[in-house]
């Protein structure tokens, strides 16, 4: 099981003598005991064991194995979408009073979260650029600094981290890096062996990869020692929800994935239902053969587009034009971009219509990342409450359309996309 596509189709569920081939659909809210001291002792975290569905059940346990695995990981945790892992994840690590380094080019529903509602919780979320130097980083860590947050292909504008860079700023101030790695999936990318500590996902998008079931997932590195570090006390302080447990002792290494569970999922409650962790594990065992097709046939496109008149601008790491393509060499699996583009075109709001219209394959939707080839203009739908220049400064300026390309025929995706632009000239 040492190889990455023989981890996809297998990791997480091995059938024993006479079991079911395919990991089971365990649809029961409820595990049975013979003696209730067997239940006590995984009450006490003695014991492992499920006991009640909403902590931990047989079917998104497979898709928990399996995604740490691909992550290289030393746990997992499946979550009811995306927002419920990225929440569950920073709760494990931030009370009232505390605050949080982000930089601003993220993911909408994240900025949201970040920017409204943990500050309504009082938690500070400090925004700063991408590209900013360490030492202006420096200044937004504070002693009640818990992590700090960036994706790996930045949805919706498509920027690339300076890994080397976050992995010193963790060195020098003894602090967690959390990684959003849904855009690149652990095919292009495992953030953790350039230092990331928790991964989170919305196993929405590729993980899946049919756009059949919402979900996310939170990983553990298994690379931060949480023992004794003066930022995160609740795991070096007896836990009074936990019989006393001190879970930097109790747990070693895995003590943050398991301090989210026992705490995180029992207290907020966002579980992944056993459907949805079968549909995304099925998702899961092609996720090497999809991701090189979506891969390749974006380049293919964003080539075309580059010399396309109706157009001002491409974002793709992939094109060898690109200011990151550099890092995409350096970081990505085989420089593999994934299938997510940005360009700008030409006419603005009412070019982008025109464009939308005369699109066949393509399907406006607010979905990325699937088989399927979609469509959106951000300006005109999740972004239609900001202003022109709000928009610039979300990295989302009115002329900028995202697409997500899927794994149909490459000759067929350019030509629905060459037709509908020269409708706009
Ligand atoms: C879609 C998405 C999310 C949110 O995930 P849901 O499953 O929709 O809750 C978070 N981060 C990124 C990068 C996404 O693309």
């Amino acid at each position: 099981m040492d190889s990455f596509e023989t981890k996809c189709v297998q990791a997480g569920y091995s059938p024993k003598n006479g079991e079911p081939r395919v990991a089971s659909i365990v649809q029961s809210t409820t595990f049975a005991y013979d003696t209730s001291e067997g239940m006590a002792e995984i009450f006490d975290l003695k014991s492992e064991g499920c006991v009640y569905s909403r902590l931990k059940n047989p079917t998104c346990q497979v898709l928990e194995t399996k995604v740490a695995e691909l992550e290289g990981g030393v746990g997992g945790l499946a979550t009811a979408s995306g927002m419920a892992a990225i929440l569950t994840a920073i709760l494990n690590l931030c009370d009232t009073g505390d605050n949080f380094v982000s930089v601003s080019s993220i993911y909408g529903g994240s900025y949201n979260l970040f920017n409204v509602t943990l500050k309504k919780l009082g938690i500070e979320c400090r925004f700063i650029d991408l590209d900013a130097s360490e030492e202006e980083f420096g200044k937004k860590i504070d002693d009640k600094t818990r992590f700090i947050y960036f994706e790996t292909i930045a949805n919706p504008c498509g920027r690339l981290p300076d890994f080397e860079k976050f992995a010193r700023l963790s060195k020098k101030y003894n602090i967690v890096l959390m990684v959003d790695n849904t855009i690149a999936s652990p095919y292009i990318c495992r953030p953790i062996e350039y230092g990331v500590h928790v991964v989170v996902h919305s196993t929405t998008k590729y993980l899946d990869g049919h756009g059949v079931a919402i979900g996310g997932m939170i990983v553990d590195g298994g690379n931060f020692n949480y023992l004794n570090n003066p930022r995160y006390p609740q795991f070096n302080i007896p836990d009074a929800s936990y019989h006393g447990v001190v879970f930097a002792k109790h747990f070693g290494n895995a003590a943050y994935i398991n301090r989210a569970r026992s705490v995180g999922l029992r207290d907020l409650g966002g579980s992944m239902s056993p459907m949805n962790a079968f549909l995304t594990n099925i998702g899961a065992e092609t996720l090497h053969v999809r991701m090189p097709r979506h891969s390749e046939n974006t380049l293919a496109l964003a080539k075309v587009l580059e010399k396309h008149p109706a157009v001002l601008w491409v974002k793709y790491a992939g094109l060898e034009s690109d200011p990151e393509h550099a890092k995409a060499m350096k970081y990505f699996y085989k420089g593999y971009c994934s299938g997510m583009l940005a360009f700008g075109i030409k006419g603005g709001r009412e070019a982008a219509a025109v464009f939308q219209k005369g699109l066949k394959l393509f399907k406006i939707v607010t979905h990325v990342a699937d088989t399927k080839s979609c469509v959106l203009h951000p300006a005109s739908t999740t972004h239609r409450q900001l202003s022109d220049a709000d928009l610039i400064s979300a990295g989302v300026p009115a002329e900028l359309i995202r697409l997500s390309v899927g794994i149909e025929g490459e000759q067929d995706i350019i030509n629905d996309v060459v037709n509908a632009l020269n409708n706009t000239l």
